[in-house]
């Protein structure tokens, strides 16, 4: 492994763009199997070009500057989709939308039809608990 730590010396290496990157690649390329969809298969050639030139890389600040960019995109769907599932495995409430701002409120389960006041904006609105 020696010669991996002296070839990856003062480069960028791997960071959470450039698994994206490849995960991109992989899909294009499953997809690509199908008939009439080759032209993908060639296409999944440039985002893993691009995840093994981020990784290579020695400009280190721009990469990292780009990988920034990604999260700031990538976490809140991360975190809505994390949300979601939290949400699911909620056996004791319920999760609703307040009908005025939006907020999201959480109500104990099975009181039978309930009036929920909203936190923020102090909407009242009735729901089925
Ligand atoms: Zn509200």
């Amino acid at each position: 492994m020696d010669w991996l730590r002296r070839v990856m010396n003062g480069r960028y290496g791997v960071d959470q763009l450039s698994i994206a990157l490849l995960i991109i690649s992989v899909i294009l390329t499953i997809v690509g199997i199908f008939p009439n969809t080759h032209f993908l298969s060639t296409l999944s050639l440039i985002p893993l070009f691009i995840c093994y030139f981020r990784t290579f890389s020695r400009n280190i600040r721009k990469r990292y500057d780009e990988n920034q960019k990604f999260l700031s995109f990538w976490n809140p769907i991360r975190n809505t989709f994390r949300k979601k599932v939290e949400r699911s495995k909620d056996k004791t409430h319920r999760y609703y939308k307040c009908p005025k701002c939006g907020k999201t409120v959480r109500v104990p389960k099975g009181k039978g039809k309930i009036c929920i006041t909203c936190p923020i904006c102090k909407e009242e609105f009735i729901r089925k608990s």
